[in-house]
């Protein structure tokens, strides 16, 4: 059997036509001005892959080329490295399965830890000013249609204005906060604390709030997300990696994608469990710091859902949906409450 093929010499351009022949293990080629044969043992063949044209290594350093149909398909059988991991793994369906497993694992893995470890190294690195840009434009977006002029007392304003400054003021880490009241009948009783260090209270939530420990919890909680820069790393962990990456090297047009998606985020989404228990865990400390008992934050939320006892999940108070006070939530302000308690009046 004479097999059609290719022969390049390993140091010129130069082609020859050549016709190859198999007897026993040795391989020969004959074609005008070259001939030569090898021992089939010593010929490296290329994988064998559907339209690829073999090459056959020579031990004289020049090669074959065989056209994909053209070879006989016993010459090398299962000689390849490739070819044989492939017929191995053909043969078991465990492989397969397994392989399916880990590719599904690894996808669990990516968006349940990689994207969120990506996130929050990226949100750690975006600059303060940036971040400051970003607050801005998310309130400029969402002031005039969600959030409009409030209609608290002046002096009502004034005094929480004060309050708030004054514990925000003797807080450690913190950015430069600043409190802003809107009517926002959209959203009912609610607040949220901005990129740029904006923490906004709605009428309604200045309403249903009892008194300025309740308050203070309040502002303290948001304190909490605003120190841990939480609404940028929630809203980039759905960003995707290219926005991310984009971020990370300091490309400033893929930031407005970003500060569209945190008003988004703020209105319709609310923050992991994880980030819940930080935003309270830095709270309780903060009000334990102003000599406030962190109960007040739980006391805050069930003065919320006095306030609105028949609509407990619909958009009036959206705060306590998002913020609900469960077993869990509680217990964790009681053991604060103690410490703080036992730190005030040593048994
Ligand atoms: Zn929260």
């Amino acid at each position: 059997m004479m097999v059609p093929a290719e022969y390049h010499d390993g140091r010129s351009t130069r082609v020859w036509r050549v016709h190859v022949v198999r007897e026993e293990d040795r391989l020969s080629w004959q074609g005008e001005g070259v001939s030569g044969s090898a021992p089939l043992a010593r010929v490296n063949a290329s994988a064998r892959m559907v339209g690829v044209p073999f090459t056959l290594r020579l031990p004289n350093g020049a090669q074959l080329h065989i056209e994909h149909d053209d070879m006989p398909a016993d010459w090398f059988a299962g000689r390849h490295r490739i070819e044989t991991l492939v017929d191995w793994l053909e043969r078991r369906s465990w492989v397969a399965l397994a392989s399916v497993a880990i590719m599904a694992l690894a996808a669990f893995g990516w968006f349940e830890y990689g994207m969120p470890w990506l996130a929050d190294r990226v949100a750690a690195h975006v600059p303060q000013s940036v971040e400051v840009a970003m607050g801005q434009q998310s309130l400029s977006l969402l002031r005039g249609r969600v959030l409009l002029p409030s209609h608290v007392a002046p002096d009502r304003q004034a005094h929480l204005q004060a309050l708030f400054d004054r514990f925000s003021h003797n807080l450690a880490g913190l950015p430069p906060v600043r409190l802003a009241i809107y009517d926002a009948p959209s959203i009912g009783a609610n607040a949220f604390a901005l990129p740029d260090g904006t923490v906004v209270f709605t009428d309604a939530m200045v309403n249903a709030l009892p008194d300025d420990p309740a308050f203070l919890a309040v502002s303290a909680h948001e304190l909490g997300h605003q120190a841990n820069h939480h609404v940028l790393r929630e809203v980039m962990r759905s960003a995707g990696v290219a926005v991310m990456a984009s971020m990370a090297f300091g490309d400033v047009t893929s930031l407005s994608g970003i500060t569209a998606a945190i008003p988004v985020f703020l209105l319709n989404n609310h923050y992991s469990r994880a980030f819940e228990a930080d935003a309270d865990e830095f709270a309780f400390k903060a009000l334990a710091q102003q000599g406030i008992d962190p109960i007040a934050f739980a006391d805050a939320m069930h003065a919320l859902e006095r306030a609105h006892p028949e609509s407990a999940d619909e958009r009036e108070v959206r705060y306590l949906s998002n913020h609900p006070l469960d077993e869990d939530r509680i217990a964790r302000a009681q053991a604060a409450s103690r410490q703080f308690r036992l730190a005030r009046h040593p048994p």
